[in-house]
């Protein structure tokens, strides 16, 4: 239901099932490393893997790859958990931790060590880089390759045991030193950390390298297709010699697929990055509403359907590409035409007297809050009103056709006025306008239907709320390509936030909850910001309503 568009991915499952490959069903993953907050581009692997499991009736584990204890940590566990049923999938009862399975993972190493398929070896990090070549350099055997099974197995049980330091020893798969993939040139699958585990405590100083846990949690898991990003293709040939050196059947054993990742201009889609810019001080947190991560979209305003809707519309590719970040706010804007309510907001005040309506008065006009949802409420209007600075200009252009000295303009629900006198202070600035309305031309009145070129949107001042509005811009400034530079520190945007603390909205919406979505009349999309109270209302602009996508 979520994700229809057909793609190759489909295809190779449906050749499987039709091959009568994995006759369990399509069973997926979503496996995040608990090292961060998920962005906009885990949105996308959430998408494709929980969609396939939907339209195939098949099922997707929810699995931390929690291999890694120095950078990892139960706050991002939790956060992901809570952005994943935000985005609107389940997980049942498949919720699962790479770390859960260390105990398997050992026996499966102590297996290849038996079987001649593994190694441990004493060289340094930098020697066995060096040892293992370059493209175009072939790799050279380790002095420690040709240990005997039984020293081996004695070794590692000692690394395990805690006997030796961080670094001293390593685990390596015995694959091939010739191999023109350099994943291929006896990877290092264990490495001792005497790190505590935010699992399983100092049960362990010893822990499998991803490229070593993630085939075989998957094959645990009885995972059928394992689906990850393009960089992920050269270790395809590790991830078959794995589950094959442990004894996977070929037949029912997952198998990898890699799709492109996703890239957005002006957008930082790399959690090392997103963390660099919340630990510098650029951000306000991970859920600042210019962060592209899910809890900063949340906040921003963006619905899980525009989310949703966007990852549909992207698709997925076998090569990689820049996708337009108006296309993401081209969804969200979509969704909350359809569906957020619409009032009237004054973002930068004007004052306006009314000078024929009489004091004290108040009536209530009619509004609809929604041009095809329905729904209707009430505006007070009054002999006081504020408009919007924007919609008045005292030497204005003939193509303007809002509010000028002498013109009229028509107020949204309500009256045409018109501007009879321009009131200034001191330094010349304006300090509010004098007009005149015209009583009948509200609707159903004598002069309803006049003709007048403009209308704008207008509060009463003795009943608007004051607010506090903040509006975004990009992060990353970028080139015109939208690339994201090498140096995007460099390139955050100074004026990325703008707060307006004199904004004016409507009484009606005073008690509205955090997260409640509108469309400011002529302005854009708003949502009420988690800082908001009764007391000081606070909004984010989502989106404007300009659409600056193109297909
Ligand atoms: P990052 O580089 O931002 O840390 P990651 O791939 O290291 O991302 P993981 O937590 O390992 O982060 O990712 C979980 C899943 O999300 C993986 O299967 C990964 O392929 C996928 N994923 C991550 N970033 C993107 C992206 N930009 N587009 C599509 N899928 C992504
Ligand atoms: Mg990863
Ligand atoms: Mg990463």
């Amino acid at each position: 239901i979520l994700n229809t568009t057909s793609n190759f991915i489909q295809n190779e499952i449906n050749n499987d099932l039709q091959n009568g490959r994995y006759g369990e069903g399509v069973h997926t993953r979503f496996p995040p490393e608990p090292n961060g907050y998920l962005h906009v581009g885990h949105a996308k692997s959430i998408c494709l893997n929980f969609g396939l499991a939907q339209q195939y009736g098949g099922k997707c584990n929810l699995r931390f790859d929690d291999t890694n204890p120095v950078k990892e940590d139960v706050e991002y566990v939790d956060s992901i958990q809570a952005d994943v049923k935000w985005l609107g999938f389940s997980w049942d009862d498949r919720m699962f931790y790479a770390s859960d399975y260390f105990g398997q993972l050992y026996d499966f190493a102590v297996q290849l060590i038996q079987a001649g398929k593994a190694y441990v070896d004493d060289s340094t990090a930098e020697e066995i880089r060096a040892m293992r070549g370059t493209l175009t350099e072939a790799g050279k055997e380790s002095p420690y390759r040709n240990r005997s099974v039984e020293e081996n197995m004695d070794l590692f049980t000692r690394m395990k045991k805690g006997e030796f330091g961080d670094g001293e020893k390593v685990l390596r798969a015995k694959i091939d030193m010739a191999s023109p993939n350099i994943n291929m040139r006896d990877p290092v699958i264990y490495r001792i950390a005497h790190t505590t585990h935010h699992r399983t405590g100092d049960e362990w100083c010893i822990y499998p390298m991803y490229d070593f846990a993630h085939p075989l949690s998957d094959a645990i898991e009885g995972i059928s297709h394992s689906i990850c990003t393009l960089e992920f293709e050269d270790h395809r040939p590790l991830y078959d010699w794995l589950l094959e050196a442990v004894g996977f059947d070929a037949a029912t054993r997952p198998r990898q697929i890699e799709f492109a990742r996703l890239n957005l201009t002006n957008t930082v889609t790399s959690k090392r990055k997103l963390r660099q810019l919340v630990e510098e001080g650029y951000v306000s947190g991970w859920d600042d509403p210019r962060m592209p991560t899910i809890s900063g979209l949340r906040r921003r305003g963006y619905t899980p359907a525009a989310i949703r809707a966007f990852c549909r519309e992207v698709g997925v590719a076998k090569a990689n590409s820049l996708v337009d970040v108006a296309m993401l706010e081209h969804c969200v804007r979509d969704d909350l035409n359809n569906n957020a309510d619409r009032i009237m907001a004054v973002l930068r005040p004007l004052k306006v007297v009314i000078t024929n309506y009489p004091e004290g008065q108040k009536e209530y006009m009619l509004a609809e809050n929604h041009p095809f949802k329905g729904g209707h409420r009430y505006v007070p209007f009054t002999r006081e009103l504020y408009i919007e600075q924007e919609d008045f200009m005292e030497e204005a252009p003939k193509k303007f056709f809002r509010l000028k000295p002498d013109g009229e303009v028509r107020l949204k629900h309500g009256y045409i006025i018109k501007c009879d006198e321009v009131v200034k202070n001191e330094d010349g600035s304006i300090r509010e306008l004098r007009c005149s309305y015209d009583p009948e031309s509200k609707t159903g009145g004598a002069t309803a239907n006049r003709k007048v070129k403009g209308t704008i949107h207008w509060v009463s001042a003795e009943d608007a709320v004051r607010a506090e509005v903040r509006l975004y811009d990009y992060l990353i400034e970028t080139d015109e390509k939208g690339e994201v530079p090498a140096d995007f520190l460099a390139a955050v945007n100074k004026n990325s936030l703008e707060v307006l603390h004199d904004a004016l909205v409507e009484p009606s919406v005073r008690l509205t909850a955090e997260g409640t979505h509108y469309q400011f009349l002529r302005q854009g999309y708003y949502v009420v910001d988690k800082d908001s109270t009764p007391e000081h209302l606070v909004f984010n602009r989502v989106v404007g309503l300009k659409d600056s996508w193109a297909k």
